[in-house]
């Protein structure tokens, strides 16, 4: 991760449980340390592949103004949260708000609250075996993408691989993305199915030929288990076209309910399907 840093911009604002700080306003002094890759901008020497630091400051002031809070801690949260939605490339915000004019009584030097928030990280699996299934895969990636308060960070390779359950259809191709989003599990799960059902996908039979299959496999290091929602996905260390792609593009990422990371448990699979007759070790 990279750094851009933005220290002591100051800011008047009406911030404060008093009725007179609310009244008359204050000096709030804020700084942000921006967690971001700067790696595609260095390399083309271009501010749009950036966060523009000038911009920032902009939303912080107008943020800090607009808004009246009786807390900095609230005031904090807000800001950070109003941050990442708004700015595509940041990941992870540390944000200080200092009040060296709170009230007081005894001489002291400032007081601030200092925060870090990220986007959540959920690694989503892909799959399709009717039509042309790449278009369905890719075309899933970029309505993920162009969806405001998600990021596709990484993109595996899409793999051919034999039908799960119901064998009795046509060969998949599987693949696994992960994303930055500020959506919450809930809500990345009712956009991942208005994506599919844009595909065409119809429900007619329990793992039988789709369009377009979106599970989220992982969401950061939670644990749901709700009737219309279950991370990690429960079957994911069973299936060999989830594993793969999640080893190729996160082979460290450790599963919050089995421990292993990624690579483990895939491995674990192969020596489990070895051990099985051949029709299972050829998927
Ligand atoms: P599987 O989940 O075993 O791969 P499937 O993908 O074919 O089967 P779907 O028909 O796509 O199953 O989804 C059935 C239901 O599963 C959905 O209505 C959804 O509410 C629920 N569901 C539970 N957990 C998840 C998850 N992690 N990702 C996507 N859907 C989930
Ligand atoms: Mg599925
Ligand atoms: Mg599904």
């Amino acid at each position: 991760m990279d750094y851009i840093r933005i220290k002591g911009l100051t800011v008047y604002a009406h911030h404060g449980a008093l009725v007179k700080e609310r009244a008359e306003g204050q000096e709030f002094v804020i700084s942000a340390k921006m967690g971001t890759s700067i790696a595609k901008a260095a390399k083309d020497d271009d501010l749009e592949k950036t966060i523009d630091y000038g911009k920032v400051c902009e939303m912080i002031a107008e943020f800090m103004t607009k808004n009246r809070f009786n807390l900095i801690e609230t005031c904090a949260e807000r800001l950070a949260d109003h941050l990442l939605r708004m700015n595509e490339g940041l990941s992870e915000i540390t944000l200080e708000i200092h009040k060296p004019s709170a009230p007081i009584s005894r001489p002291f030097e400032d007081v601030s609250v200092c925060i870090t928030r990220k986007k959540h990280v959920s690694y989503i699996g892909l799959g399709s075996n009717m039509g042309d299934r790449k278009e369905y895969l890719y075309g899933a990636v970029e309505a993920l993408n162009t969806y405001p308060d998600i990021e596709v960070k990484k993109i595996s390779t899409f793999i051919e691989t034999k039908p799960y359950g119901n064998e009795d259809q046509d060969d998949f191709l599987n693949g696994a993305i992960e994303v930055e989003t500020m959506l919450s599990p809930m809500e990345l799960l009712e956009v991942c199915q208005k994506i599919e059902n844009e595909a065409g996908r119809e429900r007619k039979e329990h793992w039988g030929p789709r369009t377009l299959d979106l599970d989220i496999l992982i969401y950061d290091n939670q644990i749901i288990e709700t009737e219309r929602l279950v991370v990690p996905h429960p079957d994911m260390m069973n299936r060999d076209f989830v594993l793969r792609p999640m080893t190729e593009i996160a082979p460290g990422f450790v599963h919050p309910v089995t421990g292993k990371t990624m690579g483990r448990m895939m491995v674990e699979l192969h020596e489990k399907e070895s051990t099985r007759p051949s029709k299972w070790w050829k998927r």
